[in-house]
């Protein structure tokens, strides 16, 4: 196969020329942070804010050129309005944080929701979902309007967690109305399919499901809609990450060492396509016996809080292995709901607390900025 190179991209948009200024965008300097891997190509065009909102041709334009190019399997641009390799650290992450879709012009945004935030995870079964789906209702439980959108296509599990069977109904034949669980809006994938329906979908038809479900949803007013993500850091993370409005992201990571280099590739995926990350939860920390309620921490515990000051992210909190998590998502009546005085539903409530609070900056969120440890 024919092997692309950044040499061969830059070529290929000399032809993109800048619709206000006349030159091409790589003799402007506007092309930056290229990554090519197997075919994928990403890139950033640097625009300046006031003019982002009409440069969506221009983005366009720039990603049909070089997907022509022989070899190249898929390309994402973005359009970007902040400096070129500036990682935005967890404080310029909170201040930016609820205006989602600022500074990502290409982004459409869902009317009437004002926040949406990411669940993500480096790998599978680390507890994403169960994360997300206790997190929302602990959102739910302090009065907001939430949503969930489950975008776990590879496994969608929120009909099972929420106890919600059934389709949804529409009544134009076109826009979806969402189930609602507890009070909280709920769409996932596996309201439409069978849950043992097997699925091979391709990052294209991922990324169109998941935009018919943000765009196609009758979501109506929503404080904040959490997404949860498919497991990974692969292209369709990649393309979700960029072209859903997420006004923040929080990664779920297991203490494992191999589930926090995981971690450590998600942080990196979602600073690139400029998403601020709230924050690590470290799920299934430490095991509760049911018996005695002695502790014993099974996977080095810790993990993710060594980690989180690292690599300059906010720890969000530790969720221990305890069975009652596990047996009330199988139920349909997740933690939260079922026994909210439980000491772990008041973990997921407390970490809750906090995510609204960076997402929106209604509470000072100023702590001392981890330092940054290079070992
Ligand atoms: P993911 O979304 O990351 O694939 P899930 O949320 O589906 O993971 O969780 C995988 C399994 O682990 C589920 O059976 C879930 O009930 C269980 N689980 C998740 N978190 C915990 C926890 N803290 N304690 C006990 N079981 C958990």
């Amino acid at each position: 196969m024919t092997q692309v190179t950044e040499a061969i991209v830059l070529d290929a948009l000399r032809g993109v020329k800048d619709p206000d200024r006349g030159q091409d965008v790589v003799a402007l300097g506007m092309v930056q942070g290229m990554a090519i891997k197997g075919g994928h190509v990403h890139f950033t065009l640097e625009v300046e804010p006031e003019r982002g909102p009409r440069l969506e041709p221009l983005r366009k334009a720039a990603e049909k050129a070089v997907e022509a190019l022989p070899g190249v399997l898929s390309v994402t641009a973005v359009l970007t309005a902040d400096k070129p390799g500036r990682a935005p650290a967890p404080a310029q992450a909170q201040a930016r944080g609820h205006a989602h879709g600022q500074g990502q012009p290409n982004k459409p945004l869902i009317p009437g929701v004002k926040t949406i935030v990411a669940v993500a995870s480096g790998k599978g079964g680390v507890g994403k979902s169960t994360t997300a789906v206790n997190l929302a209702l602990a959102l739910k439980a302090k009065g907001l309007r939430i949503g969930i959108l489950d975008a776990d296509i590879y496994g969608p599990s929120l009909p099972r967690m929420m106890g919600i069977t059934g389709k949804p109904d529409t009544k134009d034949g076109k826009i979806l109305e969402p189930k609602v669980g507890y009070g909280v809006k709920c769409m996932s994938i596996g309201f439409l399919i069978a849950e043992d329906t097997p699925m091979i979908w391709r990052g294209p038809m991922v990324m169109s499901a998941i935009e018919q479900m943000l765009r196609d949803v009758n979501w109506g007013d929503l404080d904040m809609l959490v997404v949860d993500l498919p497991p990974g850091t692969g292209d369709a993370q990649l393309t979700m990450a960029q072209r859903v409005p997420l006004s923040g992201a929080v990664i779920v990571s297991t203490p494992q060492d191999i589930a926090l280099l995981d971690a450590r590739k998600g942080l990196g995926m979602f600073r690139k396509v400029d998403v601020p990350v709230l924050g690590i939860i470290e799920n299934m920390s430490y095991f509760l016996c049911p018996h005695c309620g002695e502790r014993s921490e099974i996977f080095a515990h810790g993990g993710a809080r060594r980690e989180a000051a690292k690599l300059g992210t906010e720890f969000l909190g530790e969720i221990p292995l305890d069975i009652a998590i596990r047996v009330t998502s199988d139920e349909g009546y997740p933690i939260v709901i079922s026994q909210p005085d439980h000491p772990q539903s008041k973990i997921y409530r407390t970490i809750a607390d906090r995510v609204w609070a960076k997402v929106t900056g209604e509470v000072s969120t100023n702590r001392p900025e981890p330092k940054i440890v290079v070992s």
